[in-house]
């Protein structure tokens, strides 16, 4: 029996995701979704509504696995390891109901429209962390209009890529450069292979051209340059999906896993302990244990910017009103004006 309890306790352990999730609205449908047989894409939605109706249909319906809002809170809605509603109508790579092989993730917000930073920035982690759970590449972090197709209608005669433009933005370079996204797909698989035809010829220019709409909302952002690509230090041979891939800070490459970072870029997890100190618990520890205020976070000073592509490791520290808190456990969406921001 205690064997069991300390079974549970380290699967729940295992378990754990670095990001913080409200159970708030959770599906009711749970307990009748069935584990999904495999997870080859995550794919970003957008709810193209405000948070909260958004929010009571995706839990009443079952309708995807994370949905993140405006101010950055990550909703669980059904569970990772289950099947959501999510794709609809979906293709990839001849594969046809993606809700069996992806993860969901819906978006409060607009297809076309800028979102602002610190829902970008926990979007961006909530994928960081899935990337790594799954062991999926950046190229494999899709949008629904990517997926989506439509069955031959009046209009169109065939079946067609562009039911939909759901999550659009998500495949624009300056939104992907937010999210640390390297890669996206290089092509439509499916238009190749004449299993559809392009029924929105915008779109395709959108996921796949050079139309960006948004690259003057975010081109005076900072992004920590180096950041660890979570997946690269764990290559995993796999078949590249049709499509390919395009890395727009380099020239294109064959290979589907960005290269290694060096050591110092690894995620703290993966890194060995350097000692094993206590953890600090006020300013007096953090100084004796030799860390030093880098800054405080302003209204126009993110934390980003002050500890780059370290800002969420465990050798960085937030302070405010007195309390420590370690980078690899704060909730970007509560990192507020006047934390200091403590390194080595
Ligand atoms: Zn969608």
């Amino acid at each position: 029996m205690r064997a069991a309890c300390a079974l549970v306790m380290l699967l729940f352990c295992l378990d754990a995701f670095a990001v913080d999730a409200s159970d708030r609205y959770r599906s009711p449908r749970n307990p009748e979704r069935k584990i999904r047989p495999s997870t080859d894409l995550i794919v970003l939605h957008t709810t193209e509504a405000p948070a909260k109706s958004s929010l009571e249909k995706l839990s009443e319906r079952g309708e995807c696995h994370f949905c993140v809002t405006e101010d950055g809170t990550i909703y669980r809605i059904v569970d990772r390891d289950k099947e959501a509603f999510h794709a609809g109508r979906s293709m990839w790579n001849g594969k046809e109901d993606i809700d069996k092989y992806s993860i969901g993730i819906e978006c409060v917000g607009y297809h076309d429209k800028e979102m602002s930073l610190i829902q970008l920035y926990a979007i961006r982690d909530l994928v960081k962390d899935l990337k790594a759970m799954y062991r999926l590449t950046d190229d494999k972090v899709v949008t629904h209009s990517q997926v989506a197709y439509g069955a031959p209608n009046k209009w169109q005669k065939k079946k067609h890529r562009g039911r939909k433009r759901c999550g659009m933005l998500f495949a624009m370079p300056s939104v992907r450069r937010i999210l640390e996204l390297k890669t996206r797909m290089a092509a439509d698989p499916d238009v190749r292979a004449r299993r559809l035809v392009v029924g929105d010829p915008y779109l395709e220019k959108v996921l796949y051209g050079k139309t960006d709409t948004l690259r003057a909302a975010y081109a005076n952002v900072r992004v920590p340059k180096a950041s660890a690509p979570t997946v690269a230090s764990q290559p995993k041979p796999r078949a590249q999906a049709g499509g390919g891939i395009m890395d727009w800070f380099k020239k294109p490459s064959a290979a589907s896993v960005p290269p290694p970072s060096p050591p110092q870029q690894q995620p703290s997890a993966q890194r060995p302990r350097a000692s094993f100190k206590a953890i600090p618990r006020t300013i007096a520890e953090l100084k004796a244990q030799g860390y030093t205020l880098r800054g405080k976070v302003t209204p126009g000073c993110t934390a980003s910017q002050i500890a780059g592509a370290r800002w969420n490791r465990a050798d960085t520290y937030y302070t405010i009103r007195n309390k420590v808190i370690p980078g690899n456990t704060i909730n970007p969406a509560k990192i507020e004006v006047d934390m200091g921001i403590w390194m080595k």
